[in-house]
């Protein structure tokens, strides 16, 4: 059986307009092969941050199975509008939520992760219908409680759809060509990749890119998936996920981009000893709080020192809290979340120098200060005043030539 894996994202199903328009890309592939298709669906855009505002109105934590139980409702109902209009131009189709399937996930509520999905219920169906409307985000726990995946997260529901089903490939529909040199909402000439591999994209995307769901990537990765992200606009093609050793040209850079996703807290006055990085940072682990930029800075006399450090800007007063009621000794803590990180990912870094001298020079004839920053083999992230965040990366997708 041939079987297509197609996602369509939040804006592709705004509105009814938008939803006739994925009718139509369904019925030309049905007219050009006889294969089988799978939909994943995101709910119509906006609708999710509307559902996680009235939870938010009664609490703020969100992971909490009822959260999970009333964002996945924008999923659902985007399926069944699908569903029901392509039923109403003779093609067999269902929606199908995740517990039906049922996708099965671990209980981490808001932000869980697949465990397993039943390739043979989606198979029977497939004898049955010639498409199935699978709503995205959503799975069900061994605790029978819906969950979901975190924001984003139906590309990663059609990219392991398409693995449980043994396919090679998994199509994401979304509102923009593909894959940008940076973002083309902020970056008015960024410019169409055409291949990117599943490095530079996991990078790009777990740095603040949301274009794809870092864990869809991740996904593809490990299974080998290619993903196509592509237009539901525009017939062309889009921007393929390759391995490394099929992209031939390795540009230094092929991407930049920005994440306002972090706060920096600075802790001033500790003493310099062994050990007390690591009791600072065991707390903040021992509280699930995910820590990312580092930097340490030791006083002249070498007694004490301060450490910056960023953390997901949701965990910024609860890391205060966990510090401040710790036994860490230390003269002053603050946090500032007006700030900005940005980031350039390339593969072809690895065999270039002065890429971060570059990156460095740019900032400083912008009159950019840089507070923080890390590396990895194919990455450079600095973090920067938020206000100066569309001119750091305007500057610096011209200085390593992205633009068009
Ligand atoms: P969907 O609703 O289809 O899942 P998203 O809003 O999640 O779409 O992702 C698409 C958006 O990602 C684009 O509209 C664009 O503004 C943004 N984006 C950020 N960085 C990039 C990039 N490098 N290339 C393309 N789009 C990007
Ligand atoms: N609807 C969810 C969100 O807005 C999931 C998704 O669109 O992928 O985050
Ligand atoms: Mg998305």
């Amino acid at each position: 059986m041939l079987i297509n894996v197609l996602k369509f994202g939040g804006t592709s199903v705004a509105n009814l307009k938008r939803i006739e328009n994925v009718v139509k890309i369904v019925e030309k592939r049905i007219k050009d092969n006889s294969s089988k298709i799978i939909l994943v669906v995101s709910a119509m855009s906006g609708v999710t941050n509307e559902l996680i505002k009235e939870f938010k109105k009664i609490k703020n934590e969100i992971s909490d199975p009822e959260y999970d139980v009333i964002v996945s409702t924008g999923e659902q109902s985007s399926s069944a509008l699908i569903s029901s209009l392509l039923n109403k131009k003779k093609i067999e189709s269902r929606s199908l939520l995740g517990w039906q399937i049922p996708i099965l996930t671990d209980g981490n509520h808001s932000k869980a992760r697949i465990i397993k999905i039943n390739s043979n219920v989606l198979k029977n169906h497939l004898e049955r219908y010639r498409v199935l409307v699978i709503a995205g985000f959503q799975g069900i726990s061994k605790e029978n409680r819906i969950t979901t995946l975190g924001r984003g997260g139906s590309d990663t529901t059609a990219v392991a759809i398409s693995y449980a089903l043994g396919l090679k490939t998994c199509e994401i529909y979304t509102d923009v060509e593909g894959i940008f040199t940076s973002d083309p909402r902020i970056v008015k000439d960024a410019n169409k990749i055409d291949s990117i591999t599943y490095d530079e994209i996991l990078e790009l995307a777990s740095l603040g890119s949301k274009v794809l769901h870092p864990r869809s990537v991740e996904l593809a990765m490990k299974y080998g998936i290619r993903i196509h992200v592509r237009s539901s606009f525009d017939k062309k093609l889009g921007t393929m996920v390759v391995k490394e050793e099929n992209k031939i040209e390795k540009e230094v850079v092929t991407g930049i981009t920005s994440s306002e996703n972090e706060a920096k807290i600075t802790l001033k006055g500790i003493p310099d000893k062994p050990g007390i990085a690591a009791k600072i940072f065991s707390t903040l682990a021992s509280n699930n709080i995910n820590v990312d930029m580092i930097v340490q800075n030791i006083t002249d006399d070498g007694r004490f020192a301060s450490l910056t450090f960023t953390v997901p800007v949701e965990d910024e007063r609860k890391s205060l809290k966990e510090l401040r009621s710790s036994d860490i000794k230390f003269k002053k803590i603050h946090s500032n979340s007006s700030i900005c990180k940005i980031s350039i990912v390339g593969v072809g870094m690895k065999s270039n120098v002065g890429v971060a001298q570059k990156m460095f020079e740019t900032l400083a004839k912008k009159n950019i200060n840089i507070q923080v920053i890390s590396t990895s083999e194919i990455k450079i992230s600095v973090l920067i005043d938020l206000p100066k965040k569309k001119i750091a990366l305007k500057a610096l997708h011209s200085a390593y030539g992205l633009g068009k």
